[in-house]
């Protein structure tokens, strides 16, 4: 089974979505990669849920991302004694460590340690974005505020903080048993939430220690501060653009998205971009045109992955919202422009022997018209390397290990097969041949390319490309 595009979609699992039968239709549908987010599935829940994308996986025998995302650290206020309260623009409002539920003058807010983090100036939004406050006085157990944007405030709504980096630690008591259960089910990505800081992003690497690979969800202004560290130490990034348009200012958020999207580009790291891309489709079975213009728009910008959150785990017409963004990423691919764009951000080749191996199978697509690069990968760091190259060609990523060829199910233009390692030279281009006929990618007379490292099963060892003629005896043999 082969898709036509080359960028991947991702789709949150929930109740309209997560019974076998429907797991399978979404697969088919186009989804390439399935998120289960911790916010909302209860942690007995997910074995079954794993299983069932397992069973997909063994039924159309191709490898099915599965990305586990940590609800991270969400504040939340206190309650009210009567449930909620009117505030008013323009008045004072507290926000204490005093338990006693709240009213009009003021609230409790369960988290010291951000009582004592606040200072004059910042903000702080409630409600996703309904209410904003601003800082005007702090002592230890109470910051006052002035309501800017007023409203109904009620009980335990969730609290953003843009300016204030917040000293508690990446993941919660919650989180950490979430990450444990995905790690013990074989996720093959985590997504930590609410990262600020490399450190963030570290604690979550150390635990999963090579078991599963770490995306940070770039959802914080105090995360893009630093970027670069972040995005070094991560191997991929979502634009998580729901939290991020509450806690800076919505017109912001498309040059944010620009901005990662290349930098994630550069490094040759996964970019999914995240969010409202189809969200009317929740009640409708047609998406509106500025929303069709947004999925295109990070196609334009070479993003690896699009994803659906409402629209495929809670909406009416989840099918519907993966066919039409397959259909999007399919059209904007075959749009000579694309090209012209996606080449327009290409990076230069590093230095390492992995890189000129990339550089040098872009280039031989190019001159020789060819539609598929065979690449021989364990950990599947070659293929990457070949992808961040965005060359028109499929990256056949040839692979012994089950949760590489998986955890490269996100990653732009790949298509990842698992078999055994190439006993010697004339096996890895035998073979290769054989698949890229197998999987329809080249029929008898085509040539391929084949990048491999020799001697076989030294990992990081990428030293040979070479070009493959297809013979009859392979087409005999697939
Ligand atoms: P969420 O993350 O759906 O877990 O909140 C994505 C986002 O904030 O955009
Ligand atoms: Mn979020």
């Amino acid at each position: 089974m082969k898709r036509s595009r080359r960028t991947k979609i991702v789709a949150t699992l929930g109740p309209a979505s997560d019974t076998p039968e429907m797991i399978a239709k979404l697969f088919r549908a186009g989804v390439d990669v399935f998120r289960l987010n911790m916010s909302h599935l209860p942690r007995e829940k997910l074995p079954e849920k794993v299983e069932a994308i397992r069973a997909v996986e063994r039924e159309f025998k191709r490898p099915i991302g599965i990305l586990v995302d940590l609800q991270g650290p969400k504040l939340r206020l206190g309650a009210f004694a009567e449930g909620f309260a009117m505030i008013e623009n323009g008045a004072s409002f507290v926000l204490d460590g005093d338990p006693t539920p709240g009213d009009v003058h003021r609230c409790y807010l369960p988290h010291p340690e951000i009582l004592s983090a606040l200072e004059p100036g910042h903000s702080v939004i409630i409600d996703d974005g309904k209410l904003r406050l601003t800082v005007t006085e702090v002592s230890e157990a109470r910051a006052v505020t002035r309501v800017e944007v007023g409203g109904r405030i009620s009980n335990r709504k969730g609290v953003s903080l843009p300016h204030t980096v917040i000293p508690l630690p990446a993941m919660t008591d919650k989180d950490r048993g979430d990450l444990e259960a995905g790690l013990n089910v074989g996720a093959d990505w985590i997504a930590v939430s609410f990262v600020q800081r490399p450190e963030d992003v570290a604690e979550v690497k150390k635990v999963c220690a090579g078991r599963a690979l770490v995306m940070a969800k770039i959802e914080k202004p105090q995360a893009l501060t630093r970027l670069d560290e972040i995005m070094e130490i991560s191997d991929g990034v979502m634009v998580a653009r729901g939290d991020l348009g509450v806690e800076m200012p919505l017109e912001q958020v498309p040059g944010v998205q620009k901005r990662i999207t290349r930098s994630a580009r550069r490094q040759g790291k996964p970019v999914v971009v995240a969010t409202q891309m189809l969200e009317s489709m929740i009640t409708a079975p047609v998406p509106t045109r500025a929303e069709v213009s947004d999925v295109a728009t990070a196609v334009y910008e070479g993003a690896d992955a699009v994803m659906l959150s409402a629209e495929s785990a809670s909406g009416a017409f989840p099918l519907e919202a993966i066919a039409m963004m397959s259909r999007i990423a399919e059209e904007v691919e075959r749009d000579a422009l694309y090209w012209s764009i996606i080449r327009a951000q290409n990076s230069t080749p590093d230095h390492t022997a992995a890189d000129a191996i990339a550089a040098a199978a872009h280039q031989m697509v190019d001159a020789l018209d060819l539609e598929a690069i065979m690449a021989w990968t364990h950990s599947g760091s070659t293929a990457l390397r070949l992808s961040r190259e965005r060359p028109n060609a499929t990256v056949i990523a040839l692979t012994p290990k089950r949760e590489t060829a998986r955890r490269l199910a996100i990653a732009w233009g790949t298509h990842p097969i698992v078999t055994n390692d190439a006993s010697d030279v004339d096996d890895m281009a035998f073979r290769a041949a054989k698949f890229a006929v197998r999987e329809r990618f080249a029929e008898v007379g085509d040539r391929i390319i084949v990048v491999a490292g020799v001697p076989f099963g030294t990992p990081g060892a990428t030293n040979l490309v070479r070009i493959a003629f297809i013979t009859r005896e392979h087409a005999a043999k697939a």
